[in-house]
């Protein structure tokens, strides 16, 4: 698909950062300047379903090139994207706003994630013989993990490389065709590294891509794909899943978050507040596993927050490329952020950081809350801006217990020493960093995904590739039966034989 990017000339520029159709062709926009990024051609009903057709075939041939055959298709895949991720990185920061560095932290992060997806799918995946069973000893048992055929992926704009490539990595590697879906926000970048893909593939169109809004991501879930693997917020997630629902086609969601950080007494307070900003306020606090609440054990509560608010306060908010913090993405999360800082303080909260000043649109400048009502839609509902509650806890038990009432669960963080694993297992959640945050997004061998308002299944690591497959189960006979056991021929003597061998295994 040719995609052609442009520039807009001054004073052609549109609402800044508000993805429109033009003439049937989806058009993306600087959030800070307006101007155009690129423009694609949107894919209705009938595109769609064209698309998973072509898709189909594609998959067949995709799946005969074996574990080898893609192994090395990815890997070069992978090769390219490293050797261009400055350019890789320029184009994110032109169409999200996204500071280079976290452009290219990310996209480094999906490059590893391709590597691994590639080198690990043979093992995790290939066809296996399993243990047979004392009734039936005449088969053995082989268990394979077949493609699904063709994947829909639907992804969010936030993370635009990392987040699809989850699904995308780890669907490709498991031999399945994709049609990708991007979100309307950040359609360029999408266009750009499929683009790469294709050239390494030629031969099928494996990769595809479709552009539009909601409703082309909507066809897709009626357009015949095998599984829908979605990213996104939960309200969008139950609409497809209502959809999927028509077909019995089975979904992966990757939903919002509301993740906290423990602070325990034996903490290294200054490696806290750290990564409790960056993890708070990277890419703008636009993260699906951004912290956006503190809970602090009492004795350390002063201290942490210290120094939280002077790491915070320094951080610079701007449209250049070496920025640290770059503006809202998507203008209508401005209102939302702000009525989470207005419902903070109205319900007698404090800003010891930022607050309603810091709202300067299309910038939301650091802000940190402290003592935000529970029941504070600031505490409650995803931000999803550079916002932070803190809260003084007389335990980091405590502080536990309070993460926990969150209806989302999908990462979180621990700082402490002696008890930080049993905390962290005790956090309702998919994902935990201990002495660190949102780590466990960059370790492809850790499966990623949540519970609750979070959604379910997993992307990356080996349960990330199984969740593209489905499990084939092969019971083969290796021998004549000698307990005849599931026939009609069987006698009452085996009948016998059997219950006595049942009590020698199982009666103990
Ligand atoms: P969104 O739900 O608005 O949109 C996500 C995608 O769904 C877009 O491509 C959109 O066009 C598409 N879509 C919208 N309506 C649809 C419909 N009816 N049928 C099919 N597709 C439809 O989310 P967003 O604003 O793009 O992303 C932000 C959300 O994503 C946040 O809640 C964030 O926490 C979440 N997120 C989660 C993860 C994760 O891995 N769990 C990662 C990144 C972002």
């Amino acid at each position: 698909m040719t995609v052609h990017t442009e520039t807009a000339a001054p004073g052609s520029a549109r609402t800044p950062g508000i993805p429109v159709i033009d003439d049937g062709a989806l058009v993306s926009t600087n959030p800070v300047t307006g101007a155009e990024v690129g423009r694609f051609p949107v894919a209705d009903e009938a595109a769609t379903r064209a698309a998973v057709v072509r898709a189909r075939e594609a998959a067949r041939w995709w799946r005969e090139l074996g574990f080898d055959g893609r192994r090395d298709r990815l890997l070069k895949w992978r090769a390219v994207l490293a050797n261009r991720l400055p350019e890789l990185a320029a184009i994110m920061h032109k169409e999200g706003g996204k500071p280079t560095a976290d452009a290219v932290v990310e996209a480094v992060a999906a490059v590893d994630h391709i590597a691994w997806a590639a080198r690990n799918a043979k093992r995790v995946l290939r066809s296996r013989r399993v243990p047979g069973s004392l009734l039936l000893l005449e088969f053995s048992g082989r268990l394979e993990y077949q493609p699904f055929g063709v994947i829909g992926v639907i992804g969010p704009w936030n993370y635009p490389i990392l987040t699809p490539m989850g699904s995308l990595a780890y669907a490709l590697a498991a031999g399945n065709a994709v049609v990708f879906k991007p979100s309307e926000y950040t359609p360029a970048l999408a266009a750009w590294y499929v683009e790469r893909f294709a050239e390494i593939v030629p031969e099928q169109p494996v990769l595809q891509i479709i552009f539009g809004m909601g409703e082309t991501g909507a066809h897709l879930t009626r357009a015949g794909v095998d599984k829908i693997a979605f990213t996104g917020s939960p309200a969008t997630g139950r609409k497809i899943m209502a959809a999927c629902a028509e077909t019995l086609t089975p979904v992966l969601m990757e939903c919002g978050g509301k993740d906290a950080m423990i602070v325990d007494t034996d903490a290294d307070l200054d490696a806290a507040a750290d990564a409790c900003v960056w993890g708070a306020m990277t890419n703008a606090g636009q993260t699906c596993v951004g912290i956006e609440r503190a809970y602090v054990a009492a004795p350390v509560y002063d201290a942490f927050l210290d120094r939280v608010v002077r790491k915070a306060g320094k951080l610079r908010v701007g449209v250049e490329p070496d920025a640290e913090l770059g503006p809202i993405t998507m203008p209508g999360q401005v209102d939302v952020i702000r009525r989470h800082i207005s419902d903070a303080l109205e319900r007698g909260g404090r800003a010891v950081l930022g607050g309603l000043d810091a709202v300067r649109p299309p910038y939301v400048h650091p802000t940190v809350l402290v003592d935000v009502p529970e029941d504070s839609i600031a505490v409650t509902d995803e931000t999803f801006g550079p916002t932070l509650t803190v809260a003084k806890v007389a335990t980091a038990d405590e502080g536990v217990d309070l993460a926990n009432r969150s209806s989302y669960g999908l990462g979180g963080s621990v700082f402490g020493k002696a008890r930080a694993l049993a905390l962290a297992r005790r956090m309702r959640s998919g994902m935990v960093s201990i002495n660190g945050s949102l780590s466990f997004a960059g370790l492809p061998a850790l499966p990623f995904g949540g519970v609750g308002d979070s959604g379910f299944g997993r992307i990356h690591g080996a349960d990330g590739l199984r969740e593209f497959t489905r499990p084939k189960a092969i019971a083969k006979r290796r021998m004549r039966s000698l307990v005849p056991s599931t026939t009609f021929e069987r006698q009452p003597k085996h009948v016998k034989l059997i219950i006595r061998v049942t009590r020698l295994i199982h009666g103990r």
